[in-house]
């Protein structure tokens, strides 16, 4: 880090829809460059444009909030987009006034209005005076700027509609909770991501000082006529350490704590059974303190959290195998755990 000293900025937060102060976000050009694609850093850091029509960012049309692609901050709102015709996402107005830093920009013999991220500095685009009413602006924003989360109402929605079901694990170190459980047939998804805490919308760093009380987890969507949730708490048991107090492997606080965030009585009772059954196999000479909990609001984890295994193979088996989760794993449980 460049700089260690805490900057803080108030800024709105669409989901808890109140204002918060968060802590900028401060990182070297090498630190940016392993966290963001080359398209999205040359926009980013280095003030680029996207081609026009580069992708359907510009043309997506479902309900939710478009994020700083690097940091994670709310930008605009699906509500305040529309089609300008140019190939570029844009907006009317931002989220929040206090959601968008703007500067003029004389570069390439013209004087313009430059839109940035105030928490993290990252490049947005411009903006200009000839948008749509009410405001008459036009935020012209670079796609590889932006991340779209869909609304949650709406992602639970698709979910029910499908047939699919919700579970969530605690297990420490979420990068190594994703790999066993994506490998499983009949699981639609697995994502990143902080629960059980106090705070709204919590960055990496935030869960990481454990002053939150988020747990570091993975929210799993699963096809019940494919893998029953049974089947995932049996293979969820034979990765994780369940004795472990407040830590797993290599990793300490009380984000990684072990945790089965149930959705509804049927899930609670299978957690509770395959708890009992644990405790009663005589593999462990300790008790087991995993918790079973109702499951609160999931807050999926940065971009380049999501996948790292997959992102970054070399760091997370330097990680993985350096914590010593695999070894002890498989002299708890030998071939069994290989089935
Ligand atoms: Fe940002």
């Amino acid at each position: 880090m460049a700089e260690n000293k805490k900057e803080m900025i108030r800024v709105y937060d669409a989901e808890a829809k109140t204002y918060k102060e968060v802590e900028k976000v401060k990182k070297t050009a090498e630190e940016w460059k392993k966290e963001l694609s080359a398209a999205e850093y040359h926009v980013a850091c280095e003030k680029g444009t996207d081609r026009p029509f580069a992708d359907d960012m510009h043309k997506n049309k479902r309900k939710g909030q478009y994020k700083c692609t690097a940091c994670g901050l709310d930008l605009f709102s699906s509500e305040a987009k529309f089609d300008s015709g140019t190939g570029w996402p844009s907006f009317w107005q931002p989220i929040d006034k206090a959601n968008v830093g703007m500067q003029v920009d004389k570069s390439h013999g013209m004087e313009r209005t430059e839109v940035y991220c105030p928490r993290c500095g990252a490049h947005l685009g411009h903006v200009f005076d000839d948008g749509p009413n009410p405001t008459g602006q036009r935020f012209c924003i670079n796609s590889s700027a932006l991340k779209f989360k869909e609304a949650q109402e709406k992602r639970d929605d698709i979910i029910k509609e499908a047939q699919f079901e919700k579970a969530t694990f605690a297990g420490g170190c979420f990068w190594c909770m994703e790999p066993f459980l994506e490998k499983m047939k009949g699981v639609i998804s697995v994502t990143a991501g902080y629960i059980g805490g106090d705070v709204a919308n919590p960055t990496y760093e935030e869960v990481s000082s454990g002053e939150t009380g988020h747990a570091e987890a993975v929210e799993v969507v699963f096809d019940p006529k494919v893998v029953t949730y049974a089947q995932l708490l049996r293979v969820m048991w034979f990765n994780i350490d369940p004795t472990a107090v407040n830590s797993q492997f290599a990793d300490h606080g009380t984000q990684y704590r072990t945790a089965i965030f149930y959705h509804n009585e049927e899930q609670k009772k299978l957690a509770e059974d395959s708890k009992k059954a644990l405790a009663g196999s005589g593999k462990f000479d300790k008790p087991i303190v995993t918790e079973i909990v109702e499951a609160t609001t999931f807050y999926p984890a940065e971009d380049y959290h999501q996948d790292y295994y997959k992102k970054n193979p070399v760091r997370y088996n330097i990680y993985h195998h350096g914590s010593g989760r695999e070894q002890t794993l498989n002299k708890i449980w030998g071939k069994e755990r290989k089935e």
